[in-house]
């Protein structure tokens, strides 16, 4: 059976928030610089080329790629056959994931961006708690995916309980029509996670699930929701916010959609809207 001990989660998401705030990964790179050669706007083609100045930066010199280090959130996936080892006075893997989290932080000088209670808006001072989604699995995993969330672009997310008749044209609808409200405020080029069926609260998972499940720019393997995901990139491409808002062609990177059982009454549908800084990065043990 494996042994998972707290110890070396602690200190592996303490090596994990940091890195992934400092460096953006192949996928998005390599995404991002597609995109540059697709926009046809000179101050849009300028911006992107900023944000790839940025990254270098960042990564060279160990410095956070933008002031919002984000809410530090994790999707744990253990494994049925895994056994958790308490270890270093650490008393639950909770605890485990929260203590990596506050002294990567801490250690990275990253922005401490979480308030005690949501209308009282007093600082915890060390970006804590996480916000951790656990999911039991058949075997021996173990995997943490952690995503750096920015409040920018987490607040021109929406979700939407649609009646069945609403049909695969509401749905689409809705996506561009968030991302239009958005405009410039969740600093694209953006990546849209999209979440339909479920019910109210696991749309809303299954949007921020579609964020970071799979590499920047693949699509869904049903070619139904893949062929969805390239029309509604080039529809959100279509309106012309741009880079950073600056007017363009490249609005969003990419959009990626998952989908779920539902029940026979409704269609929920949620879309989670990251932004070009998508701080995305896992480890397994
Ligand atoms: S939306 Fe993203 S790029 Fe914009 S300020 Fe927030 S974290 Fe930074």
């Amino acid at each position: 059976m494996k042994v998972i001990s707290f110890a070396k989660v602690r200190d592996t998401i303490k090596d994990l928030v940091q890195k992934a705030n400092f460096e953006l990964q192949d996928d998005v790179l390599n995404v991002i610089k597609e995109m540059e050669k697709k926009e046809e706007s000179p101050a849009g083609k300028e911006v992107i080329k900023q944000i790839l100045d940025n990254a270098k930066i960042a990564k060279k010199d160990k410095l956070g790629l933008c002031q919002d280090t984000g809410l530090a959130v994790f999707f744990v996936e253990i494994g049925e056959d895994v056994e958790l080892q308490k270890d270093d006075g650490l008393k639950s893997l909770r605890d485990a994931i929260t203590e990596g989290t506050r002294a990567g932080y801490e250690e990275g000088y990253l922005r401490k961006s979480v308030v005690e209670d949501p209308i009282r808006r007093k600082n915890t001072g060390d970006n804590t708690p996480a916000y951790i989604h656990w999911e039991l699995v058949p075997g021996d995993v173990f995997k943490v995916t952690f995503i750096a969330k920015g409040g920018g672009a987490e607040n021109m997310s929406a979700v939407r309980m649609f009646a069945p008749a609403a049909g695969q044209q509401g749905i689409e609808d809705f996506v561009v029509e968030t991302a239009d409200k958005g405009g410039s405020n969740p600093c694209p080029p953006i990546v849209v996670g999209v979440g339909v069926g479920g019910n109210f609260e696991y749309s809303a998972l299954l949007a921020k699930k579609a964020l970071l499940r799979r590499p920047l720019g693949s699509h869904n393997s049903d070619p139904f929701y893949a062929d969805m995901e390239k029309r509604l990139l080039e529809r959100i491409n279509n309106l012309g916010i741009g880079p950073q808002g600056m007017g363009g062609r490249i609005t969003a990177l990419a959009v990626h959609v998952e989908a779920f059982p539902c029940h026979i009454a409704s269609m929920p549908a949620a879309v989670n809207i990251q932004c070009h800084s998508h701080r995305v990065l896992s480890f397994e043990m």
